[in-house]
């Protein structure tokens, strides 16, 4: 691809995605790649631009990740955070310390807005710290341009080398003029153009797919989800009816969704071959509760039923997933690739006979596909579809599954989810959605005992999905969703919201 490349260089920090993601939501395209690449490697991709991460060793152990000073050397213009600036100092003769007191926090820092790095920016102002060690001697040929209360050099730079480290985090939302920073320093010191876009990476994706497809097929498991939705858009738009979509319906999809995952992609030159396989996961799922068995015994299912229509497909040339980058980067201490297949489909690979796999998204964050996506020409329903498990349904009915629960949570799940975005939380609310429990309790209704069960809603914020917070959904809306629910679900006489945090609980229930 045609773009110019920023390194990202891991040394186990927190935040290495995020300053990855914040580099390309300036336009500029980066890649993250372990401490441990050679100078060789670096020089061969030809970057414009390198940063140092964070990490949570200190320079002066002897076995902390270090730099090849060679690094440093190629002209390239760097920028160390935190971690990454210490090494920098380290490498290059000053002095790294444990700090007599930590920063944590909001620290309020002066900066020399003189300094390429900071031009524009206020020259007091709020940025985020955590570490244990500073900066207590600075090599030959830098100045500090940043200071705290605590640390003289909070920021440092090298004009004629082109080296910048800071001791806070740009990268995270509480360094209030962090952005600006990064920036700067891609766009005044590394001279990027910006030419990183989503309209510009699905014209030569779609090139690019065309020239390793050739006249060959491709089989691509369409689960609904967005991961496999846009790569199906990418693909048809690349190479039509070549492509082949199977999207099994196990039976626990919400309310409509077979049918509209059906309807996004009706238009589509493509061949999509619907498998209505409800009635064998229903029999599969009868005296079943264990939450684990139930997930164990809908991904063998799963797996044998789209087995069965690949085979009646024959010989493929390619299987397509839609694998993205948070699944395949490197991380910094490891030398394995952390690939987690988190997706519906992982494990067909075994079953489908196939010559190679493509994964056109392998490059991309979330929140990119989700823009692929939209520039593709996909529905708002399928671009901004929440994270839906593979299992589906099944695992928001607690206990054994029958009809009757399911049909039950999908109308009550349904009135949840259309309240939510009515009253236009549906993009704050990260997560949301409801959960029949196994328990049932007396109620009354016209003057009447009921005995029926109890519904469960969850909703939550979160970035990562890692860790999440319940959300606070305003009492008003949830009382406008237990009337309805109440009122026009049949079986439901209590209702209760989750009010737990992951940790210590999950986000889903089973
Ligand atoms: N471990 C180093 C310190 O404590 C760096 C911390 C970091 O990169 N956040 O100072």
């Amino acid at each position: 691809m045609s773009h110019q490349l920023c390194i990202v260089l891991d040394f186990g920090g927190q935040y290495t995605q995020l300053i990855a993601r914040r580099v390309r939501e300036s336009g500029v395209y980066c890649e993250v790649l372990s401490y441990k690449t050679s100078v060789e490697k670096i020089k061969k991709l030809n970057p414009a631009g390198i940063i140092l991460t964070g990490g949570p060793s200190s320079v002066y152990d002897n076995d902390s990740p270090k730099i090849n000073k060679e690094i440093l050397e190629l002209g390239i213009p760097i920028l160390g955070i935190c971690y990454g600036y210490q090494l920098i100092i380290h490498t290059l003769g000053g002095k790294v310390s444990p700090a007599p007191t930590k920063e944590y926090g909001k620290v309020l820092t002066s900066y020399d807005t003189n300094s390429m790095l900071f031009s524009g920016l206020n020259e007091n102002n709020l940025s985020w710290m955590s570490h244990n060690d500073y900066v207590v001697e600075i090599p030959e040929g830098f100045t500090a341009i940043a200071s705290t209360e605590l640390c003289a050099y909070a920021a440092v730079e090298n004009t004629s080398k082109s080296l910048f480290g800071t001791q806070f985090h740009p990268e995270v939302n509480n360094t209030v003029e962090g952005f600006k920073i990064l920036h700067n320093f891609l766009y005044k010191a590394c001279k990027f153009t910006g030419d990183w876009s989503m309209a510009n990476y699905a014209s030569t994706a779609i090139n690019n797919i065309r020239e390793k497809v050739g006249d060959g097929k491709v089989l691509l498991a369409l689960s609904g989800g967005v991961d496999s939705s846009v790569a199906a858009a990418l693909l048809a738009k690349a190479i039509g009816n070549q492509l082949t979509c199977i999207y099994v319906d196990h039976g626990f999809m919400r309310k409509n969704e077979s049918d509209e995952i059906k309807k996004a992609f009706a238009d589509w030159d493509i061949n999509l071959i619907s498998v209505d396989a409800r009635e064998q996961f229903m029999a599969k799922m009868k005296g079943v509760s264990d939450p684990e068995t139930k997930r164990k015994i809908i991904g063998e299912e799963f797996i044998r039923v789209f087995e069965q229509e690949a085979k009646k497909i024959g010989k493929v040339d390619f299987l397509a997933q839609g694998t993205i980058y948070p699944d395949v980067i490197e991380s910094g201490e490891g030398d394995a690739v952390v690939v987690k297949s988190h997706h519906n489909v992982g494990g067909l690979p075994d079953y489908v006979d196939f010559k190679e796999i493509i994964e056109p998204l392998r490059m991309l964050f979330k929140d990119e596909v989700r823009r692929l996506g939209t520039e593709l020409g996909l529905t708002d329903v399928l671009v901004w579809r929440q994270p839906f498990p593979g299992p589906g349904l099944a695992i928001r009915v607690i206990g054994e599954v029958t009809e009757e629960k399911l049909d039950i949570l999908r109308d009550a799940d349904y009135i949840f989810r259309e309240e939510i975005a009515r009253a236009g939380l549906d993009r704050q609310v990260n997560q949301y959605f409801a959960v029949i429990t196994n328990m049932r309790s007396v109620g009354v209704e016209n003057n009447a005992r009921t005995y029926d069960y109890t519904l469960g809603l969850r909703g939550v914020t979160t970035t990562d999905f890692m860790t999440a917070d319940f959300a606070k959904i305003p009492y008003e809306i949830l009382e406008i969703v237990s009337t309805r629910i109440t009122d026009e679900v049949k079986g439901i006489n209590r209702i209760v919201y989750d009010i737990t945090a992951k940790p210590p609980s999950t986000i889903e229930w089973e």
